[in-house]
């Protein structure tokens, strides 16, 4: 009998446990990276073009394939090689699978305010000035639940993010812009970082390098372990504004090692590793016609609304690079993210749909 009711009990803690959720989330955004290259790689009009190239030769011959799908491969290796595998790949328009901002700014904060709180505020969010999000993000819902609170964080290469999450009224940490990783148990690493990037200088005033975005939290996961977490990455975007067009591919490249270097991380920490849902997506498209769009957006800029999505890990099935008609928004992630995470959605305040992640 003793053995009956110790074994009832056991099950009962097993039951309490699982209605947990052992769902964790890394949401990770790629500023202003365009469809275009993410589906077909290098452009053929602009990666031999001097205008925007300084060596096309050198960038020809790390990028420079004769299809599309070589292309992509050359440029985002972990993108094509793995996640194409592992996951789904929304936003190639060529396939007629579409992926679009519900915002009509079409740049950075307008965007990042609707992937992180499902909703579009053209009346409000309407520059990219340091003002405090009115709005609550996904990670501030996080965060104020008892299941999650401290096991949530941001690491953001632009430094408006703490302004975006609001972090003063949200209490979720932002590591971002030009910020050092603070605290009285500092990683090796992460004294190492700190000392660092001041050393290498950004081209930029108000955006850092992604590598020490990457880094800083990589660090805190490892440490931290949070359950969502959020990371921003920026070059891409800044590169293009510059006009760069060498620069802005590297960059797209660089980024993609760093995804895969996160997801390496996650596998072997028994935290993460088959337990994470990743998504993975931009906060803007950028033009093509005339050319040199490419270098900008904003609702000017024709097409600067549309972007892409990659989602693989937990409860993700694989579908690989969508190919057939399908419309998803980006105020779909916000919602999506709540329910893997067992969240209340408090739907007049997230529009989008929850993402269908192992639907057909
Ligand atoms: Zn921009």
């Amino acid at each position: 009998m003793k053995k009956l009711i110790f074994c009832l009990f056991g099950l009962l803690f097993v039951n309490a446990q699982a209605q947990e959720s052992d769902t964790k989330v890394i949401l990770i955004t790629l500023d202003g990276l365009r469809w275009q290259e993410l589906f077909s790689g290098a452009d053929p009009l602009l990666v031999s073009n001097r205008t925007y190239v300084h060596d096309t030769t050198a960038l020809k011959s790390r990028f420079w394939k004769p299809t599309p799908q070589e292309r992509r491969k050359a440029l985002m290796p972990f993108v094509w090689n793995t996640l194409s595998q592992k996951g789904q790949i929304h936003g190639n328009r060529n396939l007629g699978s579409k992926v679009d901002l519900t915002n009509r700014m079409w740049f950075s904060y307008p965007g990042y305010n609707e992937i992180l709180t499902g909703k579009a505020d053209d009346k409000r969010i309407n520059s990219n000035d340091k003002i405090p999000n009115p709005n609550t993000t996904i990670l501030e819902i996080a965060h104020s639940d008892e299941r999650y609170k401290n096991k949530v964080a941001a690491f953001g290469s632009w430094d408006v993010f703490p302004f975006i999450v609001n972090e003063e009224r949200s209490g979720v940490p932002v590591n971002a812009g030009f910020e050092i990783a603070k605290g009285d148990q500092l990683s090796e690493r992460e004294k190492f970082l700190n000392e660092l990037q001041p050393k290498v200088p950004s081209p930029w005033g108000t955006v850092r390098l992604d590598a020490f975005t990457h880094y800083y939290a990589i660090e805190h996961m490892k440490k931290n372990h949070p359950q969502l977490t959020y990371i921003a990455y920026g070059e891409t975007d800044d590169f293009a504004h510059d006009g760069n067009y060498e620069a802005y591919l590297t960059s797209a490249h660089n980024t993609d090692a760093l995804l895969k270097n996160l997801y390496d991380f996650t596998q072997q920490d028994p935290f993460y590793k088959d337990k994470t849902l990743f998504i993975i997506t931009t906060d803007h498209g950028r033009g093509t016609q005339p050319l040199e769009t490419w270098k900008s957006h904003g609702d000017k800029i024709k097409g600067a609304g549309q972007v892409w999505m990659i989602l693989f890990g937990k409860g993700v099935s694989a579908h690989g690079e969508i190919s057939s008609p399908k419309q998803l928004y980006s105020n779909q992630i916000a919602p999506t993210v709540l329910k893997a995470l067992d969240l209340k959605t408090e739907a007049p305040n997230m529009p989008g749909k929850v993402l269908s992640l192992n639907k057909d």
